[in-house]
């Protein structure tokens, strides 16, 4: 794919990513799953397998392309292949079967859009790297080192809420108001520590196909959060009033 194409293809993507964003936000639509899970929209599958199967595209595509691409790979592919890999590791194959909602179920429609949506940023990137970035001559610049510290940060964040939401879990039957940590401030902690997570993975890259990716998980993640928020008021009276759903002291 010629630079012109790759870079218009880019483009498009954020603009769909945009019209998803403000239909969510303005039509107040609630992504079936987890909490808001409903057999409305179609065949269900067990939720963990959902999870494994709409996060493969990522996890195989970005590295396929990275290391069959004929681009010659510098420090800073590793480094970003590295940071990928870490994250959908994770996110694929173990993030799933740690889920304590055996017995749940997510609608395949769901599956195969997120299916859809990871392998085109997988590709996206993973193509960039393989084919068409330039060779990286500047060494550890400054953007790297911010990159870096905002990737490992959200990703202390998203794990970290995670793990305390599926504890949360274990304690009790059902859903409970989680407390401290980073609920302190904001409802889906998670969510938040991701965002920031892409936002340093593209820090780090400082390329289009990195920030398209950053765009995406904004407009993404930013309704689900809403949405939880939403949930939690809906369904809990003496839900603290001063949190925010996503961006502490402001969103
Ligand atoms: P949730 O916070 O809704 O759920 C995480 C887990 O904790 C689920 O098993 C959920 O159960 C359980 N849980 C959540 N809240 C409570 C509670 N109050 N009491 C008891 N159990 C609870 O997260 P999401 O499912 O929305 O997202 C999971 C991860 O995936 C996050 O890290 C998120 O950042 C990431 N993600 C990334 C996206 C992207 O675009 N990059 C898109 C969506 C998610 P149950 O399933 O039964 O609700």
């Amino acid at each position: 794919m010629s630079l012109y194409n790759f870079i218009l293809l880019n483009l498009i993507w954020i603009g769909i990513a945009l019209i998803i964003f403000f239909s969510l936000v303005i039509f107040n639509i609630r992504a079936p799953y987890g909490r808001h899970s409903t057999d409305k929209w179609g065949k269900m599958i067990p939720n963990h397998w959902g999870w494994f199967w709409m996060e493969l595209p990522a996890f195989l595509i970005f590295p396929i392309l990275v290391l069959v691409g004929p681009r010659e790979k510098d420090w800073l592919t590793y480094l970003l292949f590295g940071l990928w890999t870490l994250h959908y590791l994770n996110r694929t194959v173990i993030f799933p079967f740690r889920l304590r909602t055996r017995g749940k179920k997510m609608p395949l429609t769901i599956v195969f859009s997120a299916i859809f949506f990871n392998g085109m940023n997988g590709f996206l990137n993973g193509y960039y790297l393989g084919h068409l970035a330039p060779e990286d001559q500047s060494g550890i610049t400054i953007n790297v080192i911010i990159g870096l510290a905002l990737f490992f940060g959200g990703m202390y964040i998203n794990y970290g809420t995670d793990s305390r939401l599926i504890a949360l879990r274990k304690k009790k039957a059902g859903y409970s108001i989680p407390r401290g940590w980073f609920f302190r401030w904001v409802s889906c902690p998670n969510h938040f520590g991701e965002l920031v997570e892409w936002i340093g993975f593209a820090v780090v890259a400082w390329s289009l196909p990195a920030i398209t990716f950053a765009v995406w998980t904004f407009c993404n993640l930013v309704p689900r959060a809403l949405n939880h928020h939403a949930w939690y008021h809906e369904n809990f009276e003496e839900y603290p009033s001063q949190r925010k759903a996503i961006i502490p002291w402001l969103w």
